[in-house]
């Protein structure tokens, strides 16, 4: 490969566009006609498929996982006085959520080999006041969840996972969804299963009835039964809620989204097998691992540029493979290096040293069902053809 001559490709190649067929434009079509385009039978359809598909006992749909990790933490009580455990390498709204109830974020550094949130680390920020771990199940790999849960069930703490990128995943053979006292999942539109936005809460019955509350204004519309011979407009506000309900416009979309996830994740996988089979043979970069005792969820393919091979930075390999027409991203800027998290609780560089030695050689390649074998082929030729012209 290395010895072929470079081809730039004639179009720009998207960093990931959403699936989207014909089926999911006529099932909105059919919502808009139908005259319930809010919260309604295709929302509760939704969430009774979902549940089934990965096989957890109850499921809220939402219009944004960070809704749903918010309510997650506000289900659960914490608040002011307390803290809550996460990564450093993940999107900023795992961190802003724990603002959001008045609560304070303490961050544990990564494991080297799979990103996720280091057990040990974990271990070490332990306090009476910590009420929850948040972690994240980078890429799509789950975190290491054995010892998490080892330390939550000793010192009476939840775990609430942020599983925007592990639709659908593994721990032990066990799905993820199934496993922590709240999952959060993401349908954004980038992610492995869209509703352009929206989100899905996962957990027991009973806790995700709570979180229904508080994912509505804190409404309860069963009060009416209960207490009252009203008649179904009455409501009682039990808690002061959110407005997070997802709407049947989007849970159409994410009803026909479903029944073509298998076939988005075979694609997902064939992918990246040939990313990995190119790539391994790569010196100026590592890639991903799959450890044995997970299935991944491939939402992201990321690579990390073995730097000290190269002559030039992360950002000057993003804008060269630009040149060649192929859009990358970056995941994560870490929680501790923007301004907010910095300013207010003083937080430096290499105080989370893996999450920013890591940050500053990762690199998100395309990874989406929509890439042909020849879109695939691009890419590799472009990272080879950028590693090769700028080899120290
Ligand atoms: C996308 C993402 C989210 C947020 O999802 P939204 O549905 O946009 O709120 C949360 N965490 C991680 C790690 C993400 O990548």
């Amino acid at each position: 490969m290395q010895n072929r001559v470079f081809q730039r490709r004639a179009t720009f190649l998207p960093f990931s566009p959403p699936a989207i067929s014909e089926e999911e434009i006529a099932a909105v079509v059919d919502t808009l006609r139908s005259d319930w385009i809010t919260t309604g039978p295709k929302t509760k359809q939704f969430e009774q498929l979902f549940a089934e598909y990965i096989g957890a006992p109850a499921a809220l749909a939402l219009n944004s996982c960070t809704g749903g990790l918010h309510i997650a933490l506000a289900a659960l009580g914490i608040g002011a006085g307390d803290e809550v455990i996460t990564t450093p390498l993940t999107f900023i709204c795992s961190a802003n959520v724990i603002e959001h109830v008045g609560a304070v974020p303490i961050l544990a550094d990564v494991e080297p080999e799979t990103l996720t949130i280091d057990p040990e680390q974990v271990a070490a920020k332990l306090t009476p006041r910590t009420r929850a771990i948040m972690p994240v199940h980078f890429a799509g790999h789950p975190a290491e969840m054995r010892p998490l849960w080892e330390l939550a069930a000793q010192h009476r703490m939840a775990v609430i996972e942020d599983a925007a990128h592990a639709l659908p995943a593994k721990y032990e053979g066990r799905v993820i969804g199934t496993l922590g006292d709240f999952t959060a999942f993401s349908f954004y539109a980038t992610k492995n299963l869209t509703t352009a936005e929206g989100g899905m809460l996962t957990g027991a019955p009973e806790r995700i009835a709570e979180a229904r509350l508080w994912s509505l204004h804190g409404m309860n519309r069963d009060a009416w039964k209960r207490y009252s011979s009203e008649g179904s407009w009455y409501y009682e506000v039990v808690v002061p809620g959110f407005k997070y309900n997802m709407t049947d416009i989007q849970a159409a979309i994410g009803i026909v989204q479903l029944k073509r996830l298998a076939a988005f994740q075979a694609r997902r996988r064939a992918i990246v097998a040939q990313y990995q089979a190119a790539f391994s043979n790569l010196e100026a970069v590592q890639v991903p691992t799959e450890r044995a005792n997970v299935e991944h969820a491939w939402h992201l393919y990321t690579l990390r540029l073995n730097l000290e091979q190269l002559r030039i930075t992360r950002a000057q390999f993003i804008e060269e493979l630009r040149a060649r027409n192929i859009a990358t991203s970056v995941h994560f800027i870490p929680v501790h290096l923007h301004p907010y998290y910095r300013n207010r609780y003083g937080w430096r560089p290499e105080d989370f040293p893996i999450a920013y030695r890591e940050y500053q050689r990762l690199i998100s390649l395309p990874l989406h069902p929509r890439l042909s074998d020849a879109d695939v082929a691009d890419v590799i030729n472009a990272v080879y053809d950028v590693a090769a012209a700028f080899r120290r």
